[in-house]
């Protein structure tokens, strides 16, 4: 059984006088019990919104779903006040923008035991009073057990000095220690999954990879399982076991992360691949997509990824369909189920885009060109 099981995830946002604006169309996502799971996109996927999901935190939205199950139960059905201890005693959750999503007048050490108070495996008291004086008065005794298991929190994520560091407030760390203390935070509660969205994002590449290290570790020895959100490649390639593709809300491939860098399937995760310094170009060469993903409200109908794709061809105007590649491999392509021989994507960086011309690899592996149809 799958940690989290999602199938046919639809989020919408109402719009006052608008259209609705569907942000994810149709997504599925699995995670297992102790790994890394990379949900990657460009910005305007709907990777975040899926995760956020997961947390009920998308006020306004609404979620549809064939499933929507954690550990097996339907986390829709739960109450709000469910959700309140599952969201840090079963999810943790960082966030990209530590700044903003720690408090900045309290100390570290002090936001990271009141979640181990509330949601953590310590016999102390979090009622509503005691929590108050120490937020304003006294401040957690430093022999607290809440405290002690902050200090040990600290120095799990790779914190120098955690005692001292502990007593500090979020302005006073670098961005990377910052991360790293929303990273003890979130495992504050034990819990059995932590959602890490974009959480390198803001840093320079030594001190990401030291935080994608630190997960890494994480979910080896502590048994975590890990959705991570990102827009790199090179990211997932470092650090997850199987990833989901996302293109302008819908799913367009799924596989290990073996399988997505040896043989990628979908045109957009091979032009995405192009893109990556490493590990990614065939021949060398390194280009990027061509035009950009459609508004939510704009998506041509059949495949979102048409307008852009150098093998569009007339099928790609209909739904997508999914095909199985191998084992725990899947993509969604016309390609796949109308062709004997999808062959290879012909990627031209100076293609005519916007007159909607560009070129289709046939089944003798010349391209050819061929016309996309608007709509
Ligand atoms: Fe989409 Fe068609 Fe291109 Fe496949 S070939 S990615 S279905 S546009």
């Amino acid at each position: 059984m799958s940690l989290l099981d999602v199938e046919n995830l639809r989020v919408t946002f109402p719009v006052d006088g608008g259209p609705d604006v569907r942000a994810v169309d149709g997504v599925d996502i699995a995670v297992e019990p102790g790994e890394i799971h990379g949900l990657v996109g460009e910005s305007g996927s709907g990777k975040s919104v899926t995760a956020r999901s997961v947390m009920r935190l998308l006020d306004g939205a609404v979620v549809e779903a064939d499933r929507f199950d954690y550990r097996g139960e339907d986390l829709y059905a739960k109450s709000e006040a469910e959700m309140r201890t599952i969201r840090g005693d079963d999810i943790g959750m960082v966030f990209q923008d530590s700044m903003s999503a720690l408090n900045p007048v309290m100390t570290v050490g002090e936001q990271i035991a009141e979640v181990v108070r509330h949601h953590g495996d310590v016999d102390e008291s979090a009622g509503l009073l005691s929590e108050l004086r120490r937020k304003y008065v006294t401040g957690t005794s430093e022999t607290a057990p809440s405290w002690r298991r902050a200090v040990e929190l600290l120095e799990t994520v790779g914190i120098a000095d955690p005692a001292d560091v502990a007593t500090t407030y979020p302005h006073q760390l670098s961005g990377g220690q910052r991360q790293r203390v929303m990273i003890a935070q979130a495992l504050g509660g034990d819990p059995s999954l932590i959602i890490a969205d974009e959480p390198t994002t803001a840093l320079d590449v030594t001190v990401e990879a030291g935080i994608l290290d630190e997960l890494r570790r994480l979910c080896d020895e502590m048994d975590v399982s890990i959705l991570l959100i990102t827009h790199d490649l090179g990211v997932v390639a470092e650090t997850c076991d199987s990833v989901t593709v996302m293109y302008s809300g819908s799913v367009m491939e799924r596989a290990s992360t073996e399988q997505l860098f040896q043989h990628p399937a979908h045109p957009y995760t091979k032009g995405l691949l192009r893109s990556v310094p490493e590990g990614g170009a065939t021949d060398g060469e390194l280009t990027t997509i061509p035009g950009s993903a459609p508004e939510p409200t704009e998506r041509p109908d059949g495949c979102p990824f048409r307008d852009r794709c150098p093998a569009a061809f007339e099928a790609c105007a209909d739904p997508l369909p999914e095909h199985v590649v191998d084992a725990g491999h899947a993509t969604r392509c016309h390609l796949y189920t109308e062709r004997d021989d999808p062959g290879e994507v012909a990627w031209d960086a100076d293609a005519d885009i916007d007159a909607g011309v560009t070129a289709v690899t046939d089944d003798s592996g010349e391209p050819s060109p061929t016309e996309v149809t608007d709509g």
